[in-house]
């Protein structure tokens, strides 16, 4: 039997059906397309991070638990006394071991649709059926139209993205409640962009059994860190913590992680900066009157360009050496849409300059 062959038959047909997460190459660019944190650390911290990693034993497995992690973070992150946590390699690990949880062939897990594009490719991988509910006009989430599906569907785990990625917005509070309260399954909220937002459910946890909320620092500027933060009702956890494998952090990654949150004021500082900066690259964007900007409570905007012209003004951009995310094709509600991250004043402007030679 070929190769081909041989692949055809063993990989399962929900893998071939999928394409890999494609992370384009960004060397030498001004890289907006990632919502990373633009600003690096101070000198001065840089060297007391080198300080700590000096007493970390790599010959030793790390704290399977990361207790000393959890403890800064459960009070950075103001976790509710009677929540219980799960640390992750990140927040995607952590949305793989609550779809791992509850996965099997004939269960679903809903998200509104579009939304971050890890909810379906792990449900895809996991064999589980996948239900996206369209948003409606600007990208709201429509309460009778959700609570619907959840009636018809009966998803064991529904995603909410808030603010969600990629349109920047905050769904109304009040349909998550009616969710919550609706659902009988789990129901994510993935605050993933929390530092840029005024909103979260985080201290609704005690008032739901069935609300679990997503946290990461990568947004806040440790990316590369890869950390994240799962709360939620305990007897809830101790399941879902059953699926992670063990030492899932690192000794490298516990301790800078420790490091960077008990110095949390400077990543908040930048998070206020990155916000004030967002303002600027909104305006900046609504001088352009053919463009139609989406409001954001994120580290993104959104925004539509004339009909049929994304791939060419994505394509201009990226000749001018600016990087950033072209959705258009990627989802019905996105046709010529593009998303830029807010980056460094100087960046932004560079942006909205080359923008400016390509449609002004
Ligand atoms: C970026 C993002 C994540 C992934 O975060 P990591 O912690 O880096 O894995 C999760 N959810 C949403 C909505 C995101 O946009």
């Amino acid at each position: 039997m070929s190769l081909e062959d041989k692949i055809k038959q063993l990989v399962r047909p929900a893998i071939q059906a999928m394409t890999a997460y494609h992370v384009p190459p960004a060397t030498g660019m001004i890289k907006l397309d990632a919502m990373e944190n633009p600003w690096s650390w101070p000198d001065d911290l840089r060297a007391a991070w080198l300080d700590t990693l000096r007493g970390v034993e790599l010959n030793r497995y790390p704290d399977p638990s990361a207790q000393s992690l959890q403890d800064v973070l459960r009070s950075s992150m103001n976790v509710p006394a009677q929540a219980g946590i799960i640390l992750g390699n990140g927040s995607d690990e952590l949305i793989q071991m609550i779809i791992q949880t509850v996965a099997a062939p004939d269960r679903t897990v809903l998200a509104p649709e579009p939304t971050f594009v890890m909810y379906r490719q792990i449900a895809a991988v996991t064999g589980m059926n996948y239900c996206g509910v369209p948003l409606g006009p600007d990208f709201t989430l429509e309460r009778d139209a959700v609570l619907e599906a959840i009636r018809r569907e009966q998803p064991a785990v529904i995603f909410l993205a808030y603010p969600n990625n990629p349109t920047g917005n905050l769904f109304d509070s009040g349909v998550i409640h009616d969710i919550l309260s609706c659902a009988e399954g789990l129901v994510v909220i993935d605050e993933a962009y929390a530092p840029f937002a005024d909103a979260s459910f985080m201290s609704e946890i005690p008032r739901y059994d069935n609300l679990l909320v997503l946290r990461t620092v990568s947004k806040l500027g440790l990316a590369g860190l890869r950390l994240g933060l799962l709360a939620g009702n305990c007897e809830w956890l101790e399941q879902i913590d059953k699926t992670r494998l063990p030492y899932n952090l690192g000794s490298l990654n516990q301790v800078t992680g420790r490091f960077a949150l008990e110095h949390k004021t400077v990543f908040d500082e930048q998070a206020r900066q990155i916000r004030a900066a967002r303002g600027e690259l909104a305006t900046g964007l609504q001088a352009f009157e053919q463009l139609v900007v989406y409001p954001s409570a994120a580290n993104f905007i959104l925004f539509r360009v004339p009909e049929g012209r994304a791939d060419e003004v994505f394509a201009g951009l990226k000749q001018s050496g600016i990087l950033i995310k072209n959705l258009h094709g990627s989802a019905p509600a996105l046709q010529d849409c593009l998303r830029v991250t807010v980056g460094r004043p100087e960046e932004n402007a560079a942006f909205l300059a080359a923008l400016g030679e390509l449609i002004g």
